[in-house]
């Protein structure tokens, strides 16, 4: 059985999808403002929504996940008015970015990546509007903007644990970002000003634009409808972004908007907060310019476990490469071992759920990295003395197969591509058949692929060729 502390709650709950055969999850997943290139802070958070999508996928369930892509508010505007370039020119490029890093650390494409300025996402977000202004649920100030009446929302406050009552008196907020403080009413439209320049759509209240929050409501409802399995983002995003979410949401529709909220803690860099200033903020790019691959900054954001703040350093990195090798080492070994062997499917280290055990508990990824440590301390000294059989490194290599699917972090040069071993079957047959001429036409081909194939003892062996 799968847990997960909600925020909502503050306990550990066991996780039932709303689907009543119990297979589908709806997870919506807070994305990337598109202003500037993604931080290693954000790619924390969203390798651990990655984990949790992998891992459920892992338990059985079919997750139907959203990632929104934030292109206009406040900092995209500023930003893209700073550098003169238009919006969606300015919002497409980093956009892009984004995408290639997400491919970089291996992060599984959501089902669909809504922009906020799809016009069928602006539609929805006027339309919610326009029912919570009938509703007098919101309403338009002097300054033409439309707000959200927090005292309409009795439950305003209950995500972040806030006493309503000891609030101060409600006062108008237009900023997207605000602190605890000076909460008030919530900006959901914003009346065009000259600082948008030529930014704005038409609206029942004039021209402008949309408010963060409904945003991801709007785009939320939308795509998966009234209610949602599972919100998540970094804890930033609790206050006022999700409380803010709820209320719209629920006051539109009714019904209980999201049932499991999981926010990730922050990542700190050498012990403080990544900042420009402080010169220690890292985008992927500039790990990668340092020389760490995309699967080293990837088990480096993975294996803190999300509740808890990870302090990200350069000797956490050195770490992170040197586990890494570690693994390789070991898995070379067991192929070795195991050449093709079938694999003894009762093996039971082999068979063992621990690591996948350790995830429903509310994604402990220590403790399901600690098996997989253990696996390898444990079968390497076997193997020392001889006393791994190769069924039984065959059977751990299939474990390990299940096991990557979540965690991903497998070194790229060792995944035989499926192409190639195609042409190393056909290359077997032919030499099992004498067909020396075959064999080494099939050798050329996957030598095409950039596989170099050699014959051993223990039959042949292919490994990505030296470029
Ligand atoms: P943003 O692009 O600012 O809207 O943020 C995208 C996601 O990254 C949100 O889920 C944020 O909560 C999360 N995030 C921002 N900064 C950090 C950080 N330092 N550590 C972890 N997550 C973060
Ligand atoms: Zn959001």
């Amino acid at each position: 059985m799968i847990r997960f502390l909600n925020s909502l709650s503050r306990a550990l709950e066991p996780f039932q999808p709303l689907d009543p055969a119990g297979k589908v999850v709806k997870m919506y997943t807070c994305g990337p403002t598109v202003y500037s290139f993604a931080h290693i802070g954000n790619f924390r958070t969203y390798i651990f929504e990655d984990l949790l999508q992998r891992h459920l996928e892992a338990r059985g369930y079919t997750v139907n996940r959203v990632m929104n892509i934030t292109d206009v508010d406040d900092k995209t505007i500023r930003n893209s008015r700073a550098a003169n370039i238009p919006l969606a020119e300015f919002t497409e490029k980093f956009a892009t970015s984004f995408f290639e890093d997400m491919r970089a650390l291996r992060i599984k494409d959501a089902n669909v990546y809504p922009a906020a300025t799809d016009p069928e996402n602006i539609a929805e977000m006027i339309a919610m509007i326009d029912f919570l202004v009938r509703e007098e649920i919101a309403y338009q100030a002097e300054d033409g903007s439309v707000y959200f009446r927090i005292n309409r929302f009795p439950d305003y406050g209950h995500l972040a644990h806030l006493d309503l009552d000891e609030l101060r008196p409600s006062g108008r907020i237009q900023s997207d970002e605000y602190e605890k403080e000076s909460l008030g009413d919530f900006a959901l439209w914003k009346a065009w000003d000259a600082a948008d320049g030529p930014v704005g759509w038409d609206s029942p209240w004039g021209r402008g634009r949309p408010g963060w929050h409904i945003e991801c409501s709007a785009m939320a409802t939308r795509i998966l409808g009234p209610q949602i399995d599972i919100h998540c983002g970094g804890v930033d995003n609790l206050f006022p972004h999700h409380e803010a979410e709820i209320a719209q949401s629920e006051s539109c529709t009714g019904k209980k908007f999201v049932r499991y909220w999981l926010h990730s803690a922050h990542l700190l860099v050498e012990g403080q907060k990544m900042s420009k200033s402080l010169g220690n903020f890292y985008t992927i790019r500039d790990l990668i310019a340092r020389g760490f691959t995309g699967r080293e900054i990837r088990y480096a954001l993975l294996r803190v476990n999300y509740r808890l703040q990870l302090n990200f350093t350069f000797d956490g990195m050195v770490e992170a490469r040197q586990s890494l090798l570690r693994l390789d080492e070991w898995l070379q070994r067991l192929r070795d071992l195991a050449a093709d062997r079938p694999p003894d499917k009762e093996y039971a280290p082999a068979t063992s759920d621990s690591f996948f055990a350790a995830l429903d508990d509310d994604l402990n990824i220590s403790a399901a990295l600690a098996e997989v440590f253990k696996q390898i301390r444990t079968t390497n000294q076997l193997m020392d003395a001889n006393e791994l059989q190769p069924a039984q490194a065959a059977a751990l290599l299939d474990w390990w197969e299940n096991v990557n699917q979540v965690l991903q972090i497998q070194s790229e040069e060792e995944v035989i591509p499926a192409a190639v071993e195609e042409l190393l079957k056909q290359r077997a047959a032919a030499r099992t058949a004498k067909d020396w001429q075959l064999s080494d036409a099939l050798r050329k081909k996957i030598s095409g692929l950039g596989w170099t194939v050699k014959d051993t003892k223990d039959g042949q062996k292919a490994t990505k060729a030296a470029r």
